[in-house]
């Protein structure tokens, strides 16, 4: 079950809205604002999702996301990108490039409810 959730963006109006619709969802809600700080927070906290935005200062989303995955501590931490990008043909370099998923900006409570029942129910 999806409980604890670390949202990455720098933009506290992205931060926001996706964090009451997750704190109304009754998930524990951890922020980060840079690519280092989600890194870290990752690694401490071991949410069970993050959602990375891509433009970050320093480090961007694709990178974090991928020392993410790539650290064991971590690996299996799920990742969906938080993005303004909608074409079908960013969605697949997305997945490509090891994320679990996307979401797009502004946050919609049915898309984010959508994400959250598919992973507490994954297709076996
Ligand atoms: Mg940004």
């Amino acid at each position: 079950m999806i409980k604890k959730v670390l949202i990455v963006d720098d933009m506290k109006h992205n931060r926001d809205p996706l964090r009451l619709i997750l704190n109304n969802s009754g998930m524990e809600v951890l922020e980060a604002c840079t690519g280092e700080d989600g890194i870290k927070a990752a690694k401490e906290s071991l949410p069970d999702l993050v959602f990375m935005d891509l433009q970050l200062p320093g480090i961007d989303g694709i990178h974090a996301a991928q020392t993410i995955k790539a650290d064991p501590a971590t690996s299996r931490i799920i990742v969906i990108s938080f993005t303004s990008h909608v074409m079908k043909e960013d969605k697949d370099k997305l997945m490509a490039l090891g994320f679990d998923g996307y979401l797009t900006k502004p946050a919609d409570e049915k898309e984010v409810h959508e994400i959250l029942r598919c992973l507490n129910n994954p297709v076996p």
